[in-house]
Parts: structure tokens; sequence; C-alpha cells
């Protein structure tokens, strides 16, 4: 394990201290997922294959105390670790369910509500789909984006990669209007419609209701158009994260007493964000920073630790990395 500190640039006293501290007040760790299938192209990350989920599941439930994210964490087992997953994509009903049924894992669901049952996808992915699929482009690409106009060569598969990766971080500062906009005018660049792809898409209706159902299961909102909330005046923030619940518990007639920030990096929401959850009375809410909970974190900014698609023994690597960080 020092070994590895040293690799990583941490230094072996720093390591020690951790290591000392995680015994003297064990720690819950939060793992974020987002999706639980195979897929071609994954430009964001953000797929585990079903065979490295079951693997981590299975490793998880035989090494550690597993939570929900609303237990009282103060009274359970620890070191703990509580399974959640963002956004809502159709595969988390379709293939990361069954897995978590057969091995009794339970896990939080964070859903942006606005796609639910429209075939569409999330609109990072719809910006994939319009830029790096198979299909005939035009040369060029020109957008007026936060107020200056922009223009990228997009001939090349290689120069619509770099307009892909240069668009992102653009679209997340626009309002969820004029992020749509651009969005449009994309789809008629590209010649392609709204529809999404079966592989891409968000829950359905029926989907969302066989998840919430689930005894495995917590719901939670994730706003209604996934925004940075940042971006956002405070009250239209506050709208955007009374309206997810809102709908999900009209949808599944649960409740959703939970919450995480899309993106959930520190820039992606404000301290008028935090106090619109803890009005709202949400019990918690995720940030996607990494660390752990210990007595004393804020519930309403708990860090948590993103996982990829690990094969099981680069999963227990990691996991023994986000212990001690
Ligand atoms: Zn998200």
């Amino acid at each position: 394990m020092l070994l590895d500190a040293i690799h990583m640039g941490v230094s072996p006293l720093l390591m020690a201290s951790r290591w000392v501290r995680n015994r003297l007040s064990p720690p819950v760790l939060i793992l974020l997922y987002h999706r639980v299938t195979r897929l071609e192209h994954d430009p964001q990350l953000l797929a585990v294959s079903p065979e490295n989920f079951r693997a981590q599941m299975r490793y998880l439930k035989e090494n550690f105390a597993l939570a929900r994210l609303d237990d009282d964490w103060e009274r359970i087992p620890k070191p703990a670790v509580v399974v959640t997953f963002d956004d809502g994509y159709a595969d988390n009903a379709l293939e990361a369910l069954p897995i978590l049924e057969e091995l009794q894992v339970p896990a939080t669901f964070f859903v942006a509500t606005e796609l639910l049952g429209s075939g569409r996808e999330f609109w990072w992915d719809d910006v994939e789909r319009l830029l790096l699929t198979e299909r005939t482009y035009p040369p060029a690409l020109e957008l007026q984006i936060n107020g200056a106009a922009k223009r990228w060569d997009t001939a090349m598969p290689q120069q619509r990669a770099r307009c892909y990766q240069e668009l992102l971080p653009l679209l997340r500062r626009e309002l969820p209007q004029q992020r749509e906009d651009h969005l449009d005018k994309l789809r008629s660049w590209a010649g392609a419609g709204k529809e999404g792809r079966a592989t891409h898409r968000s829950l359905s209706g029926e989907e969302l209701r066989t998840l919430a159902a689930s005894p495995q299961v917590t719901l939670g909102a994730h706003t209604v158009t996934h925004s940075s909330l940042s971006t956002l005046p405070a009250s239209h923030q506050r709208e955007e994260i009374a309206a997810s619940r809102a709908r999900l518990e009209e949808l599944t007639g649960k409740k959703a007493e939970v919450f995480s920030y899309p993106f959930g990096t520190r820039r992606d929401y404000t301290g008028a964000t935090v106090s619109v959850c803890r009005e709202l009375g949400f019990a918690r809410t995720c940030s996607a920073f990494p660390g752990q909970w210990r007595a004393g974190t804020d519930v309403q900014q708990l860090p948590r630790q993103v996982v990829r698609d690990w094969d099981l023994a680069t999963f227990k690597k990691q996991l023994s990395r986000f212990w001690i960080s």
C-alpha cells in the first residue's frame, strides 16, 4: 500500500496518518456509477460492463458492510460502502438492477427527469451522436455560443473529435433553453433527428417504475434538464430541483428524499444550491468530488468516488486508494 502511495506521489507519512485516521474514525465510501452496459465508443468513460459490475458488486458484498444512502451511518458497521447511480439511463433498469437484485446489493438511483420516456439521449450523448458517429458531415460548424462566434472545421474525424471536446464545456455553461437551441442547430447541421440511439436512451416511465419498486432501490432526484446548477439563478435552481423530485414521485408513487448535483464538482453548484436542498428537506445530497463520509461531513455535499470499467484486480486496487485518500 505504501509503495502504491509513493507511485502516486503521496508521502508515506501522509499515507500512514490517513491509514490511522481511517482506523480511528472509519468512513463510509460512496461509489458513483452511471451505466452498466457494453458500448463500442464511450468517450466519457461512463459504462461499466455487466461482467465487471457483477464482479465488483460481489467483491463489495463479500468484503464490506453495504449501506443505503438514507441509512443512519452513525449506527452501522464500518467501513461501509454505498452504491449510487447518476442520470437515469435505461440500462440502470435493464442491466444493473438484475445484478443488484441477484446479489442483494442496495443502490440509490438519481434520475434527471426531462427525457424520461422520450426515447431521447442526454445532451452530452446527443453531442457525441451528432459529431462522432458514422454519417456524412458538412466541412465546418459555426455556432454563436456563450456570446461568441465559434467555428470548427469538421471534415476530418480528428477535427470533429476536437470540436466535441471543445463544445461540451461550452454547452455546460449555457442555460437549458440556449443549450437546446444549439442542439437543434447541431441536429439540422448533421441532418439528424431528435430520436436517440436505443443504446443511449433515458429510462422509460415503465422502467423507472420497475427500478423504484425494487426493495434494493432508493430513488433520488437529479434536476430536470441536467444543467450545471451554478449557471442558473437561485429561483431557477429551486425549480429544477423541486420539479424533478415532484415528477419522480408522481411517476412512481415513491418518495425521493435524496438528491445529487448534476456533474457534481464544486464549480457545478453554489452555496445557494446547498441552501435550496436543505430548505427542500433532502435528507442527503451527493456531490462528485473525491473523499469519504465520516462523522461531521456535510450531508448536503457528500463526496463520491467515480468507478470506471475496471476488472476486479483494478477495482480492488482503486478501492484501497479510495479508503486512504
Ligand atoms: Zn449526472
